[in-house]
């Protein structure tokens, strides 16, 4: 299918990436993997009359190990993502799509997207990591908890580009991510993640659980972290835990799943990605 017509630059800066933003108007579009943009022109789903691409602009992919924190340009492919050893983030982003998409694909694309049948956001939460925007007005951060609204709507401006992306390193924690789809390369029906610290004497120090597409966002399984905080970390405090895993969602039915469907499978995947992650 072919899109509308639109206009295009590649700026050579950031500062010229951003006046081009802002000059375009509301109908410009910033591009980077163009995996989840490009077909919604091409479905005319999207019809922006600029596409601005980030893919000349220096200094904005790379990952960087920093005080406890991972530093990821918003370019930073999903590939690199999965091949930096970054523990659950590389865990998840190894399950997106296909080498195609993931080759193309960036971290600062799919969050600023806000699918939420995505597989980063979730993980970003879980870490209580944040984002930094840059706007016409300076540069604020973001933290994840803010970022995303509703459904493919965050708190990144439509004059504000997403320039890096951090995630605590959560060391000390182990992680586990569980996906359920009809075929690998499809997004996630239901995704669970999470990460769990062990105390010395075996019991939960601390958990985070993150969960994709139960809901228009993504989400924390909070009633599920609380049940397990301070509890043995034994099979049985970990089913227990999980059986509350879909309290608070409101996953959308779709062609795949039920919303009953869903919330069974949130349980399910909590308990392995807990498992996973206490092991
Ligand atoms: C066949 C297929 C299967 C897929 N399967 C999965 C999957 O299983 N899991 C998954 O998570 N994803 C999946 N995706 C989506 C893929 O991960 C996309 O790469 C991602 O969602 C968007 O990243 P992008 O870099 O391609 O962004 P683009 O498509 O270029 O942009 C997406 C949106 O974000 C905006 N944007 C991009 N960069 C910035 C920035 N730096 N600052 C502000 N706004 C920005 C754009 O303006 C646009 O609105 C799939 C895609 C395809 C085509």
């Amino acid at each position: 299918m072919i899109p509308a017509r639109f206009d295009y630059v590649a700026p050579e800066s950031l500062d010229e990436a951003l006046s081009a933003l802002t000059a375009g108007g509301e109908d410009a579009k910033l591009l980077a993997g163009g995996h989840s943009l490009i077909p919604l022109m091409k479905l005319r789903l999207a019809a922006p009359s600029l596409l601005v691409d980030l893919r000349l602009v220096p200094g904005l992919a790379g990952i960087q190990r920093e005080n406890g924190t991972v530093r990821l340009g918003a370019m930073t492919r999903h590939v690199d993502v999965a091949g930096g050893g970054l523990g659950l983030a590389s865990a998840a982003a190894a399950t997106i799509a296909d080498p195609q998409v993931r080759n193309r694909g960036t971290i600062g694309g799919t969050l600023a997207h806000g699918d939420p049948a995505s597989d980063m956001p979730a993980v970003l939460l879980a870490a209580e990591g944040s984002v930094t925007a840059r706007g016409p007005g300076g540069t604020r951060e973001i933290v994840a908890a803010d970022l995303f609204e509703d459904f493919l709507t965050t708190t990144i401006g439509e004059d504000d580009i997403l320039t890096e992306v951090r995630i605590p390193a959560m060391d000390g924690y182990g992680f586990g991510y569980h996906k359920f789809n009809r075929r690998q390369e499809d997004w996630a029906m239901v995704a669970a993640c999470a990460y769990v610290k062990k105390a010395g004497d075996g019991t939960c120090e601390d958990v985070r659980i993150g969960l994709t597409h139960m809901a228009s966002t993504p989400l924390r399984a909070s009633a599920a972290e609380a049940a397990l905080r301070g509890r043995p970390l034994d099979a049985q405090s970990i089913a227990a835990a999980a059986e509350q895993a879909a309290e608070g969602t409101e996953p959308p039915a779709d062609l795949n799943a039920s919303a009953d469907y869903k919330r069974h499978l949130a349980r399910v995947l909590t308990r392995r990605a807990i498992e996973d992650a206490s092991e």
